[in-house]
């Protein structure tokens, strides 16, 4: 097959015969390249960081370095998780810059987006912003963006966090988990969706509703069930209807974070149908974990909204599979270890938040392919549409002229999960002792191998990077 008979929607631009011919940075060539036609012989050309030729394998391209796929190898595209919580500057402990994009790197995931609480401060105004972008600037591993923060009296904030570069702006619709991070009620998240809508921004919602809270039980104890209705379903789909609701009468763009309750899929199917510029995410945890498998005191396992029983796992696949919910994204939350509570296991007490950002790739694959669903599914889900929901056009799918972001995977090799070997600061996760199918075996960053030595990531500003 010759270059020429190669698909269009691999991504090459008209013209760009020129670039891909002469000597490369880098060439990778394997059986299996996961293009945007499917996995395919091919070998790519990087220059300058950027993928330059996309060739049937056989080309013989040549590169400054040549990296053979061994058999049991697949390159796919670099991760795009668009939930981390990084908590630097102000609750470093909990994670920070370094150590959450060393372990980004680890689990193929290239590309971050951090959320704009749990740091201090919070990032709800442009001086805030550039304090975390200080932070990240000589530590990122991998590339990083950020979001705004909505939160009470800073709509006149927002315009200019949109100007700076962030990707959109987060929202909660009861107490945050920090007191310096304030919810909106439905009002207030209305008013903003009206000032976002100007500049087509986009608003992120953590939907569950305060007043269904407050009148739920006391999550008090080790008892998982009493946590599990402490955070009922009733209160996701009240939240997801009023943003909804709002998403429609604003013509705003909304997002639903972290989906748990499989009850809102129907409304959420009916607003897309209707038209309402919605998309939804859910995490790695609702669609592998049970209610039914949380230990007694098992806090790793605490997160908000919750783990809920296998039958509402079961819908969230369904869910994924007909396109009602769009894409994966970790919400990787950490805490130190004396927050989570261990010594008395207390739902009450602990802290919210599953780490996962280094073993989501395999804690999806694996379960995944159990269901039958193939690994070009999967990069989709946790690469090309994270990446084209938040405008980072250049990533997420290898193709021409996208950035030379990779992982090589090996779909058949297992590893049990031990948290020593994780890159997180705190050592803690519920996947912890668990198989998982798929090892992530090299990650590059613009064409260079990370090696978790030399910090290369860039700052990403939406539409631009830094
Ligand atoms: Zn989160």
């Amino acid at each position: 097959m010759s270059e020429e008979q190669a698909p269009a929607d691999e991504g090459r631009p008209a013209g760009s015969g020129s670039e891909e011919h002469g000597r490369f940075d880098l060439v990778i060539r394997g059986e299996r390249v996961l293009t945007t036609s499917g996995i395919r012989p091919r070998e790519v050309g990087v220059r300058d960081g950027v993928v330059v030729a996309l060739q049937p394998l056989g080309n013989g391209l040549e590169g400054d370095r040549v990296v053979e796929l061994g058999d049991d190898e697949t390159l796919i595209p670099g991760l795009v998780d668009t939930h981390v919580h990084v908590n630097e500057p102000g609750r470093t402990e909990w994670e920070g810059f370094a150590s959450a994009t060393r372990a980004a790197a680890k689990g193929g995931v290239t590309t971050i987006l951090d959320m704009p609480l749990n740091s201090i401060p919070p990032t709800i105004d442009v001086a805030a912003l550039e304090e975390k972008r200080d932070a990240a600037r000589e530590q990122a591993f991998v590339d990083v963006g950020f979001w705004g923060g909505a939160v009470p009296g800073n709509t006149g904030e927002l315009r200019g966090l949109h100007d700076a570069g962030v990707f959109g702006f987060k929202c909660f619709l009861l107490h945050s988990g920090v007191d310096e991070f304030p919810p909106l009620d439905a009002a207030e998240m209305e008013t903003d969706m009206r000032e976002l809508r100007t500049y087509d921004s986009m608003l992120i919602v953590h939907a569950e509703d305060s007043r269904a809270i407050d009148h739920a039980p006391s999550p008090e104890g080790d008892v998982y069930e009493k946590f599990l209705h402490s955070r009922p379903r009733g209160a996701e789909n009240l939240a997801i209807a009023e943003v909804i609701e709002r998403a429609r009468w604003t013509g705003a763009r909304a997002h639903i974070l972290h989906l748990s309750s499989s009850d809102a899929l129907a409304m959420i199917r009916t607003a897309k149908n209707d038209g309402v510029r919605l998309t939804v995410e859910t995490c790695p945890h609702y669609l592998t974990l049970t209610a039914e498998e949380v230990p007694t005191g098992g806090t790793a396992y605490k997160c908000c909204p919750p783990i809920r029983e296998a039958s509402n796992r079961e819908l969230l696949w369904e869910g994924l599979a007909d396109g009602t919910i769009d894409y994966i994204a970790s919400d990787h939350s950490p805490s130190t270890l004396d927050l989570k509570d261990l010594e008395n296991g207390d739902f009450a007490v602990a802290w919210g938040g599953v780490s996962s950002l280094q073993l989501e790739l395999p804690v999806i694959w694996t379960e995944a392919r159990r269901r039958g669903f193939s690994l070009e599914q999967v990069v989709s889900w946790m690469a090309e549409k994270p990446a084209d929901n938040v405008g980072l056009t250049g990533k997420g799918r290898i193709a021409l002229g996208g950035d030379a972001d990779f992982s090589v995977f090996a779909a058949d090799d297992a590893f049990v999960v031990d948290v020593s070997h994780l890159e997180h600061k705190n050592p803690i996760t519920p996947y912890a002792g668990r198989a998982l199918s798929g090892v992530v075996r090299r990650t590059y960053l613009h064409g260079q191998e990370i090696d978790g030595e030399t910090p290369t990531g860039r700052l990403l500003r939406r539409g631009m990077i830094e």
